[in-house]
């Protein structure tokens, strides 16, 4: 029997982990920290009962990932979907991306039709879209589509897309999701981000697991431990070499740190080409600092829309976003900072003893910032939300350091692997069919660094499970 080990128990590790066991491998993954989930953690970060996710808590790929529909993910977690994916907390009233395209449309007002324009072709081929999105550029997936989807981010990309707008609203919509991608902004890479994400929310909504996002990361743990797999806590791998008698490993770590991991079962003719494969062009992507809190009540919204919302991006209008992005990646922190927010216990009862809310913010800093944004992201709510100050019952921060700490994936606190570039749109970490394979014989990379990049949706670590698979039955 083929024995495999998967270094790293992430979404992408555990994705790998399953796709293996499941073809019929012998897996056994190891992760450094005590407890399984990498990006994708929930835990009583603040008060007892009170549980918020450490890391990712919103998951609009959840429903549309081609792996987790065959894995059947939304047979196994249960997910809420709220009525609004996603608003943009605006002075006066705020922008909404409804699930529902023609209420958002009729909402933006003179708007809505260039709106509907821009998204109604997106929406219907969403199926199309995921795919291109999460698979290598070469071959092209869906060339027609690919084409269609690549003169929008052109258009938003350089900025001139908000011509298509008459008013505030639509452009401040698109700026609040395309800087989820965190870097200069307009740019290739946050346009691209923003198209898709938003029109997932128009598709299958951005939907909150019910327990938070470790109930995603347990449904694959379960499934690999049913299939014969094991799984190893407190176990951080310094060599590739340390890994016994296995045949073959996937690696679901950061890109910089795979040449460690290798270096002393690198054949001297690999070196080079490994070099090339870990240097592929990466530049150091922003951090984020992050603060969950625990409150008395829900976010008390000055527009109460915004209740309806699972994520709500503090930002007013695109320009103002535009700016915030530009300044923490020219490395200083912005004096009205975009901050991103979700609020899941309004969705699920499981978050906070009876009565009481968790929500989860974060802002962008510079990379390897050890700033605590506690306040600055506090007064931005407040701002948006008097009253919120009152209903704090405690709060816990999270720096760009610290997070790096608690997964080493998390380099300087970049939760993108590196800046969005439009080279690492068409190359992660490199231009090919399967950049999965490394250079070292039998070492696959499998994380967030390589095709399709961040985001749970387990398909890094999918292909290049499916990749070693390939390759076992050709040897
Ligand atoms: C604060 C935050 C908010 C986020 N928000 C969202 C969101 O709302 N929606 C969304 O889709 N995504 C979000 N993300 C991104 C998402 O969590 C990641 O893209 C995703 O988890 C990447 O999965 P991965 O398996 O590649 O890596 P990770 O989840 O980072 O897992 C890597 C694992 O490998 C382990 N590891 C690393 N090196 C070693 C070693 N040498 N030996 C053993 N183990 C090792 C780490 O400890 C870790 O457990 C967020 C991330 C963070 C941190």
């Amino acid at each position: 029997m083929t024995s495999v080990a998967v270094v790293g128990s992430g979404p992408n590790g555990l994705a790998a982990a399953v796709t293996l066991a499941r073809a019929g491998v012998r897996v056994r993954v190891y992760e450094a920290e005590a407890t399984i989930g990498g990006g994708a953690r929930t835990m009583e970060l603040t008060e007892p009962g009170f549980r918020h996710d450490w890391g990712s808590a919103v998951h609009p790929m959840a429903l549309a990932s081609p792996f987790f529909r065959e894995f059947g993910l939304a047979e196994r977690v249960r997910f809420a979907v709220p009525e609004a994916s996603y608003a943009q907390a605006m002075h006066g009233r705020s922008a909404i991306a409804w699930r529902s395209l023609d209420r958002t449309a009729a909402e933006l007002g003179t708007d809505g039709r260039a709106w509907r324009r821009l998204f109604e072709p997106l929406v219907r081929h969403r199926e199309k879209l995921v795919r291109t999105a999460l698979s290598p550029m070469i071959p092209p997936r869906h060339p027609l589509l690919a084409a269609r989807l690549g003169l929008r981010v052109l258009e938003h990309g350089t900025g001139f897309g908000r011509r298509r707008f008459t008013d505030a609203a639509a452009p401040a919509l698109l700026a609040g999701v395309a800087a989820h991608a965190s870097g200069p902004m307009p740019s290739l890479g946050s346009a691209a981000t923003g198209l898709v994400l938003a029109a997932l929310a128009h598709g299958e909504g951005w939907v909150i697991p019910i327990g938070g996002s470790q109930a995603i990361v347990d449904a694959l743990a379960a499934d690999l431990v049913a299939n014969g797999g094991s799984i190893e806590t407190g176990a951080r791998v310094r060599s590739v070499g340390e890994l016994g008698d296995a045949d073959a490993v996937v690696l679901d770590v950061a890109l910089s740190a795979l040449p460690g991991l290798v270096s002393d079962m690198l054949p001297d003719s690999a070196a080079g080409a490994l070099r090339r494969y870990a240097n592929a062009g990466t530049r150091p992507g922003n951090g984020l600092c992050k603060v969950d809190f625990a409150l008395s009540d829900p976010v008390p919204w000055s527009d109460e829309r915004l209740r309806s919302a699972g994520t709500v991006h503090l930002g007013d209008s695109a320009r103002e976003v535009w700016h915030a992005e530009r300044r923490v990646t020219q490395g200083t922190f912005p004096e009205r900072a975009y901050v991103l927010l979700s609020q899941p216990s309004l969705f699920d009862s499981s978050r906070a003893p009876a009565g009481r809310h968790t929500v989860w913010a974060y802002t962008h800093v510079p990379h390897g910032s050890a700033m605590d944004a506690t306040e600055q992201i506090t007064a931005r709510i407040e701002e948006f939300a008097p009253g919120f100050r009152s209903a704090v019952l405690a709060s816990t921060v999270t720096t760009a350091v610290e997070l790096e700490r608690g997964d080493a994936n998390l380099v300087g606190g970049d939760i993108g692997s590196g800046l969005l570039t439009l080279r690492t749109m068409l190359a992660r970490p490199v231009l090919a069919p399967r950049p999965w394979r490394t250079p070292v014989p039998g070492v696959y990379l499998g994380s967030s660094s390589a095709v399709p990049g961040p985001g749970v949706h387990g398909m890094a670590g999918h292909q290049a499970a499916q990749t070693l698979l390939r390759d076992l039955t050709r040897r």
